[in-house]
């Protein structure tokens, strides 16, 4: 039997339709700046799809764009703070990674911890940690969006998280727990994970090592959620693969998130319904 698919596209639909609707109803119209340092094209397609999901909605998307070789530390500061005073914006994210020559804390703490829908300043990262978050990083929020359109809940569930990044494990670990799940986080130096791995019920996987759970992993009545996102070009055509060796898998789970269609499609949905929480504690005037 093959697996139940938990189809981001179909979600992502869902969440499109009512931030239109919410957003039509509003006289200030939402606004996000995305920084963006350089030229890597893996960025350059994520802030793509963001400024195409933002204008879909109705949403106000700014680009700012530094060339690397005027990209200054102070420069860019100044310009975080400019976008942190000006009202008719609601939302603040520097794309990842910048240069190794300007340090990330300090950058992504000078962003106003009320306009940061990424949810990487110390401040949100700490309210998220004592369970009480205010803006949780785009990829975790989509990942619980997910699982909740498909009423999967993990109370009371044995939730392995593989992976213990700021921008993902971390946070998906501590929302799970929030929401009552018996949490166990594996990472590259856990030993032996595969038993641990196989007596879980939830296994959320962003480890970044492509087909990293394969068949011998799995067990039947597990729900599978991969977030890795692996791109390669074969024979003029781009191919995109996961963390989870979804062909062999799929046969043996309960339901499993594709990749692509399936995480990466919420992360976009996700980062707009932060910003929608932020224009909310900012401007409180929605007439929703
Ligand atoms: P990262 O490199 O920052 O962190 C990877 C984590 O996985 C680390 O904690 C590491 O300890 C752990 N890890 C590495 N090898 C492992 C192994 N063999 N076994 C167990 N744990 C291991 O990566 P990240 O930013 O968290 O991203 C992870 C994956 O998710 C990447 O493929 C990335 O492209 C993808 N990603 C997808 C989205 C999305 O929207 N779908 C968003 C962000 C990241």
């Amino acid at each position: 039997m093959t697996a139940f698919i938990l189809d981001g596209k179909k979600v992502r639909a869902v969440i499109q339709e009512t931030l239109t609707h919410t957003i039509s109803l509003c006289e200030v119209k939402p606004k996000l700046v995305i920084i963006h340092v350089g030229d890597n094209s893996e960025s350059q397609t994520y802030i793509r799809q963001k400024i195409n999901f933002g204008k879909t909605i109705g949403a106000h998307v700014e680009l700012i764009q530094i060339s690397h070789e005027k990209a200054q530390q102070e420069a860019l500061i100044d310009i975080i703070k400019t976008c942190n005073q000006d009202d008719s914006i609601h939302g603040i994210i520097v794309q990842l990674p910048l240069p190794v020559s300007i340090e990330k804390e300090v950058i992504l703490n000078t962003i106003s911890s009320l306009k940061d829908v990424d949810g990487l300043t110390q401040d949100n990262q700490e309210l998220l940690e004592r369970g009480s978050p205010r803006f949780v990083p785009a990829t975790a929020r989509g990942i619980f969006v997910l699982l909740d359109a498909y009423e999967i809940s993990v109370y009371k569930k044995k939730v392995v998280v593989i992976g213990r990044s700021l921008l993902v494990g971390r946070p998906v670990a501590d929302l799970a727990r929030m929401r009552g799940g018996e949490v166990t986080v594996i990472h590259s130096k856990t030993e032996n994970p595969i038993p641990i791995i196989h007596d879980s019920d939830i296994v959320i996987v962003a480890a970044g090592v492509r087909h990293l759970v394969g068949i011998e992993s799995v067990r039947s009545g597990q729900v599978i959620v991969d977030v890795g996102i692996h791109v390669e070009e074969k024979d003029g055509s781009r191919i995109i693969s996961g963390d989870v060796d979804f062909e062999s898998v799929k046969h043996a789970v309960m339901a499993i998130s594709p990749v692509p269609g399936g995480v990466g499609v919420m992360t976009v949905s996700a980062l707009f319904l932060n910003l929608i929480d932020a224009w909310n504690i900012q401007t409180q005037s929605c007439n929703k």
